[in-house]
């Protein structure tokens, strides 16, 4: 998940995090979003849009998830 400024890696290695280009998307559409709303934001509206639709509804999750769709998909054509 991303703090501030940084990806935070739980139950994976920096290398496997690499190698997976559609993660790393992911993750960076995070980190614009951080830097659009701001860390404290962020994380409140996170927490806020996860307790009131899940994890999986919830739109950062749904930009992130469909950031790195169109990054995978751009990098195949
Ligand atoms: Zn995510």
């Amino acid at each position: 998940m991303v703090l501030g400024q940084t990806v935070h890696l739980s139950g994976a290695t920096r290398e496997e995090f690499l190698a997976d280009p559609e993660w790393v998307a992911h993750e960076e559409v995070h980190l614009r979003q951080v830097r659009e709303l701001g860390t404290v934001r962020f994380l409140w509206l996170y927490l806020v849009e996860s307790a009131r639709v899940g994890y999986y509804q919830n739109k950062f999750e749904v930009e992130a998830r469909e950031g790195a769709r169109r990054f995978i998909e751009g990098r195949r054509s």
